[in-house]
């Protein structure tokens, strides 16, 4: 393959972010064999034979180690990792807080069910959740395995919480795989297509997104707020639930001023608002949850992903008396909040704290935005640099197009970009409902030099393709 590069890392070894995952991996980009190599090609046919086809690969090299900001793969190429398994390993793959604490809990007991008989890391996540979520109110959670799960279970508790069925979501949301949160979710390919019929009683209104609306937040508030008291009807809502940042959908920032306008509407008519922050909680856009970058303190908040650093583990947390509503026994499951996810989570946030992950996410933030910018001003189809914090994002349109929404897509260009990063060994995911935005979320513990090579690496493909 053309785009090979062989073993072209500068540093080798020492380059750390303040801690260091995979404590024994060298941080370096280093590639040995085409991507994927001979070994992953093995592997992948064997996939092929028997794993089913629905479920794809972003880039199929098979891993066998990871740490900091890389993988490793079978052939012995080491990748740096833009995308974090899609926001999770926040802490680094493999960090040492969560390495520890979860051997010794492996090493105990690793099953009881919490609701047969319980033990005391489950309620230590609880009292960490009711600490760093927003609000100073008295809050309580329960946990669960997915996100999708606790999407459904925050659905559960508003409707039984305010005896009302109506769910409010907004365009571009993605909230899951199962079949409420399916149709919760927007977008139809690939998640929903053929899989009907979805649950009822959602409602979809305008999200704000600057780049396609040029509402103000406000007017975008407005917009949402009109079509949700004319299509549902305020009275009929059990909550609204909204992405503060959007994931799936695009890494949008709604305009200043939107969610606070959402929130207050919301208090107003008994309509519960309730975060989705599964993808941009946990340090991700610089603060423990994106919902304090405007002060806006939600009623629940949903969390996964970056929680317990690559183990399965979600949760909804909110007000007590909320999550108190429901009757004893109406929430659960066999394995939510297995002891070895809680004691993994109990690992990411104490690498959260000592490491000032929040203050390193903005530091990282504003070194992808900085590079970022330069390769918007080089290329016009980059019609948006935006995100916050560790979830920076460009939006790749036709330049001066008009399409039915704004300026028009370029998703082939988006996937043309992505796999040339992916052949010279740089892990990059895209998003966004037409498939034309490129999302970096790297590990928190990456080091500076090994994001800038990535950088570097990004801006090669954009000039390869242009
Ligand atoms: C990933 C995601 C979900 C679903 O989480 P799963 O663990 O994949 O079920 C829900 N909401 C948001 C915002 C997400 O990013």
């Amino acid at each position: 393959m053309e785009d090979t590069v062989v073993s072209t890392a500068p540093h080798t070894g020492e380059t750390r972010g303040p801690t260091a995952g995979g404590p024994t991996l060298p941080q370096r980009r280093e590639l040995r064999t085409e991507v994927p190599g001979p070994r992953s090609r093995e592997l992948l046919e064997r996939k092929r034979m028997h794993v089913a086809d629905g479920v794809g690969n972003a880039l199929p090299v098979f891993v066998v180690a990871a740490g900091g900001g890389v993988l490793v793969d079978v052939d012995g190429n080491s990748l740096i990792d833009l995308g974090s398994g899609i926001a999770v390993t926040s802490v680094g793959n493999a960090a040492p807080a969560v390495v520890r604490r979860v051997q010794e809990q492996v090493a105990a007991f690793t099953h009881t069910c919490f609701m047969v008989t319980p033990y005391e890391g489950y309620v230590e996540v609880c009292e960490a959740l009711a600490e760093l979520t927003p609000g100073d109110h008295a809050k309580k959670s329960a946990l669960f395995n997915s996100g999708a799960e606790a999407v459904e279970n925050a659905v559960k508790v508003a409707r039984v919480a305010t005896g009302r069925y109506g769910v409010a979501v907004v365009d571009h949301a993605y909230h899951g795989r199962t079949n409420l949160t399916m149709a919760m979710t927007a977008k139809n390919m690939p998640y929903k297509h053929g899989f009907g019929p979805f649950a009822g009683e959602i409602y979809r209104a305008p999200m704000s997104y600057p780049l396609r609306d040029g509402l103000d937040g406000a007017q975008a508030a407005a917009r949402t707020i009109d079509v949700l008291e004319k299509q549902a009807g305020a009275d009929n809502l059990a909550c609204l639930v909204i992405e503060p940042v959007l994931g799936e959908g695009g890494f949008v920032v709604p305009a200043p001023g939107y969610l606070p306008a959402l929130a207050a509407w919301c208090r107003e008519n008994g309509v519960l608002l309730v975060a989705d922050e599964i993808q941009s909680g946990f340090c991700r856009t610089g603060d423990w949850f994106a919902c304090h970058d405007e002060g806006v303190v939600p009623d629940l908040v949903t969390t996964a992903k970056g929680m317990a650093g690559g183990l399965p583990l979600a949760a909804v947390t909110g007000r007590a008396e909320l999550m108190d509503a429901v009757h004893a026994g109406g929430l659960g499951g066999t394995y939510g909040g297995n002891p070895v996810a809680c004691a993994a989570a109990l690992g990411a946030i104490e690498e959260m704290r000592t490491h000032d992950l929040a203050g390193r996410a903005r530091e990282i933030g504003a070194l992808m935005e900085r590079r970022l910018t330069a390769i918007a001003a080089e290329h016009p189809v980059v019609a948006q640099v935006r995100g916050r914090g560790a979830m920076m994002a460009v939006e790749l349109c036709t330049p001066g197009s008009t399409g039915p929404q704004g300026p028009a897509p370029d998703a082939a260009r988006t996937a043309a970009i992505a796999a040339r990063c992916h052949a010279a060994g740089v892990v990059v995911l895209t998003c966004g409902t037409w498939g034309n935005v490129m999302r970096f979320l790297p590990s928190l513990a990456i080091g500076d030099d090994l994001l800038e090579e990535a950088f570097d690496v990004v801006a090669e493909a954009f000039a390869a393709t242009a």
